[in-house]
């Protein structure tokens, strides 16, 4: 479970009134509070009401029951607000309603619970008739009450509800809730309070303080609800964060045609706001409003200028409209889609509204990462059965599916399929076609992938199918194609073709070229000013001149870890072999002259791609059994040979190599620096290679700067051995060639004790590369190679962490030693270079840590560079450096 950390009660103050907020108490109040206060404070029409804060959540989760003080506390701000509306909650004759609404610092779409019309009773309900003048209205009201607080509250499954609204409608031989009268509703309300007492094995509370207090603490657990915690996971939102609830008067979209509900751009007549929400009705456009009611349209309009003013970006917004009076219910930044994000504050720059800096921040290295998703192939022309809301782009190829991830069925059909049960198939599984939810269900861009609100299929869950309008059936298990981008839905596989971002970034689609789109120009003219802003350099883990190559056309700005251990693979694996096996030094000098020219031009090859450009080479790391066969299929081969009488000297003589270098934990083992320390010649010949590359590279003409890197260092002892001798070498080529060799020598900090002393170990580096995958590994405890499969899903669900240490850099602990080593290190060497070269160079949470502790680079995958580019510029736009 995560650790709720409660406030102290007496000192406590858990509510606020809408007037006593404003935008940037988000953390407390919450997004939805913080800007239902901001609207109250702006003067717009918003009804009155109160917020209970994230602390009182957090004390509740802790605790396990209401905080002290939060009941007393809730007590004088309901009353306030009765005076203010002149009316008492559930009152007979005239009663107050409230709503009560989860709103997280993050929104969550759909993800937590809200409960309205809470104070309708049995009694209450003719008073609401009375005053509305609308018994339909009012039985209406409280139908919905009774079904929102059973689903939220009492946990009672909603299909219940539904099926008894369906009977309803059948009965009366309609379709649709509108053309259900107060009598029916009446009726209606019978069949709910039944499902209640049935289901819950208790009455619905008439009493409406205790409706409102259990409606309280539902909000506050549908924080952990599997999946509210499942998104958060997805989303990167930590889970001890808690929800704020908002108290708010009820307004009306359900009394009559002059009301109604919407959001952002749609209208519902007649309803409220879960209808919107929930796809039930057709909605109408807001150009359909205007026809309607052209008063409350204008005022909208209006309002929304007033906003998109303040906030400077545009906003979602949610409104009712009661008898033509309009109301607004929540507004916040909108959600975008990330092709939508960098085209808009592309936009607001060029209206004046925002600055480049600014646009830089409105987009995120996670929104680049998927413009860099492949697309359809489209001259393949695929087989298009039905359209739908493009509400996250992507193009995702699976079999269809017809349940949510949670049921048993869903489970079932994943044990089936082999299906791993974790999160990233979970978004996956997300990425289907929902038939019958809007694009303001929240789901869509809660996806990877997503297509939505495709009304034109004609979906059947219970026989498990849907049928397209051109006649096509797919069944479960049929495989279908989505393109989250345009909302299409295709039959079967549909090949993909890359995306224009990345052949923008491979340099085939020039951003002014005509083949570009405004898509296209604008991530350029972004990414152009988040180069100039940034103040880390970004350069990229190659160990290939092709690699290399692409990282340079990524923008990389030079090579942050070229891994060596790749070029004593393949054909090379003998010479390896044979190195291992030499039984004396003539034998080892052998091998290592035969090395010598391959390593020559493996460097050759980087070095010139990269033109002059850094580019840090790592001596051999992995321990050297890696390079032998495996032990027992080697021992199997020996075995049946013998069985055989054949000759097995060779074999035998690599068996007791094997058992020899054998290691219970190798990772720990004689790997990295201890290598070249115990094995005569192996990292001077690699010295010697990139000397000499350079050497050759500087003779034809070129520039060679390379940083020689060395591995697995926990005590500067070991580096002023392997520093020497490679200075050693390095010398002797540049006076035997001449050439102008441009070598630092450094160290990557990967063991928390090379940390420690780094401080000492600066003495004899000249640069330092954080190795952060084996600094968490080492800090933690981890075997990196084990631990993720092995028991990492239950420690995200526990909450022990929101999001692996090896995927985003654990500040606490890693990230400390990373800043401890970074000011020790520069303590003792001003000009010392620092950079990072583990995984979490191109996270971008991990480059905004790198940037605030002062590294020089980030260096990351060739494909993550376009991210970390991005990221690093916004990491500076926040923290600019002195
Ligand atoms: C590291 O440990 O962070 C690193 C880059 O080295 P490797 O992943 O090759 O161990
Ligand atoms: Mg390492």
């Amino acid at each position: 479970m995560p650790t709720f950390d409660a406030p102290s009660p007496q000192a406590t103050k858990y509510v606020f009134d809408f007037t006593e907020g404003h935008k940037d108490l988000k953390d407390l109040l919450g997004g939805k509070g913080a800007n239902l206060a901001e609207m109250t404070n702006l003067g717009l029409p918003v009804p009155p009401g109160f917020t209970i804060s994230t602390d009182a959540c957090r004390a509740y989760l802790a605790a396990g029951a209401v905080p002290e003080g939060l009941d007393e506390q809730v007590s004088v701000y309901l009353d306030a607000l009765e005076r203010q509306m002149r009316r008492k909650l559930g009152d007979l004759s005239d009663p107050l309603l409230v709503s009560v609404r989860s709103g997280a610092k993050f929104s969550m779409p759909g993800m937590m619970e809200t409960v309205l019309n809470i104070g309708l009773s049995d009694l209450s309900v003719s008073g609401l008739a009375q005053v509305a003048g609308d018994e339909r209205f009012a039985w209406d009201s409280y139908r919905r009450l009774i079904q929102m607080f059973g689903k939220t509250v009492l946990d009672i499954e909603g299909e219940h509800f539904e099926e008894a609204l369906e009977a309803a409608k059948r009965a009366k031989n309609v379709t649709s809730d509108v053309e259900l009268d107060a009598s029916d509703l009446a009726l209606l309300v019978d069949a709910y309070k039944a499902i209640v007492r049935e289901q819950a094995g208790r009455e619905f509370p008439q009493d409406p303080r205790e409706q409102m207090d259990l409606a309280i603490k539902a909000v506050f657990d549908s924080w952990n609800t599997e999946r509210a915690k499942l998104y958060r996971r997805q989303e990167r939102i930590p889970h001890d964060l808690g929800t704020a609830v908002n108290i708010c008067s009820m307004v009306f979209g359900n009394l009559g045609p002059d009301s109604g509900t919407g959001v952002a751009c749609d209208y519902l007549a007649n309803a409220q706001g879960e209808d919107v929400v929930a796809g039930i009705r057709n909605t109408l456009s807001l150009q359909q409003l205007e026809d309607l009611d052209k008063a409350s349209y204008d005022e909208l309009m209006r309002i929304m200028k007033v906003l998109e003013g303040h906030y400077r970006d545009l906003c979602d917004i949610e409104f009712t409209i009661e008898r033509v009076k309009l109301w607004m219910l929540q507004t916040r930044v909108g959600k975008r889609t990330a092709a939508a994000a960098f085209l808009i504050a592309n936009n607001l720059v060029d209206e004046g509204v925002i600055t480049p800096d600014e646009a830089i921040d409105r987009v995120t290295g996670a929104q680049l990462a998927q413009l860099m998703f492949p697309q359809f192939d489209l001259a393949s022309k695929p087989n298009r059965i039905a359209k739908g809301m493009n509400a996250s782009p992507g193009a995702a190829v699976g079999k269809a599916v017809f349940d949510s991830w949670n049921t048993e069925r869903a489970k079932l059909y994943r044990r089936q399929e082999r299906i791993p049960h974790d999160l990233g198939t979970a978004v996956n599984i997300c990425s289907m076609v929902f038939g019958n939810l809007g694009p303001d269900s929240g789901t869509g861009v809660a996806c990877k992938t997503c297509v939505c609100g495709a009304e034109e299929l004609d979906v059947d869950t219970k026989a498990r199918k849907f049928t397209a309008p051109n006649g096509v059936v797919v069944e479960e298990g049929d495989v279908i194609s989505i393109d989250g981008s345009s909302g299409l839905i295709y039959l079967g596989e549909v090949p993909v073709a890359p995306s224009p971002v990345v052949e923008y970034f491979e340099g085939r689609l020039g951003a002014d070229s005509t083949r570009a789109g405004e898509l296209v120009r604008a991530v350029h003219r972004i990414m152009t000013w988040a180069d100039e802003k940034r103040a880390l350099y970004v350069r990229a883990n190659a160990d290939t001149p092709d690699d290399a190559a692409r990282a340079r056309r990524f923008g990389a700005q030079g090579i942050g870890l070229c891994r060596t251990e790749h070029m004593f693979l393949g054909e090379r694996r003998t010479l390896v072999e044979r190195l291992i096996l030499a039984e004396d030094d003539s034998e080892r000098v052998k091998v290592l002259a035969e090395l010598l020219p391959m390593q020559r031009e493996d460097f050759v090859g980087i070095l010139t791609a990269m033109g002059g450009l850094p580019v840090t080479v790592r001596l051999l790391d992995p321990p050297l059994h890696e390079f032998l066969p495996d032990l027992t299929e080697l021992s199997v081969r020996v075995a049946v040979a013998e069985a055989r009488g054949e000759d097995n000297e060779a074999d035998l003589r690599l068996l007791q190599a094997v058992h020899k270098l054998h290691e219970q934990n190798p990772m720990l083992g004689l790997r990295g620096v201890r290598l070249g320390l115990v094995v005569p010649g192996l990292f001077i010949m690699q010295v010697r290679a990139i000397a000499e590359a350079a050497a050759q590279v500087a003779k034809a003409g070129g520039v060679a700067r390379v940083e020689i890197m060395v591995p697995l260092v926990g005590a500067v002892q070991e580096l002023e051995i392997i520093r020497d001798e490679a200075r050693a070498v390095l010398d002797e080529v540049t006076e035997t060639t001449g050439a102008d060799i441009r070598a630092l020598i450094g160290t990557m900090i990967e063991l928390p004790r090379a940390a420690l002393t780094a401080g000492q170990i600066a003495e004899a580096a000249e640069f330092f590369s954080f190795g952060t995958n084996d600094l968490t590994q080492t800090t933690w405890g981890f075997s990196r190679d084990d631990v993720e499969a092995a028991f990492f899903s239950a420690y995200l669900d526990r909450g022990i962490f929101g999001v692996s240490p090896f995927e985003t850099l654990d500040r606490d602990g890693v990230g400390r030693l990373v800043q401890l080593a970074s000011e020790e290190g520069r303590k003792t060497r001003p000009a010392l270079k620092l950079g990072v070269c583990g995984e979490h160079g191109g996270d971008p949470e991990s480059v905004h840590f790198f940037h605030d502790v002062g590294l020089d680079y980030v260096s990351c995958s060739p494909f993550r560079v376009p991210v970390a580019r991005l990221e690093a510029a916004r990491a500076a736009v926040r923290h600019p450096r002195g």
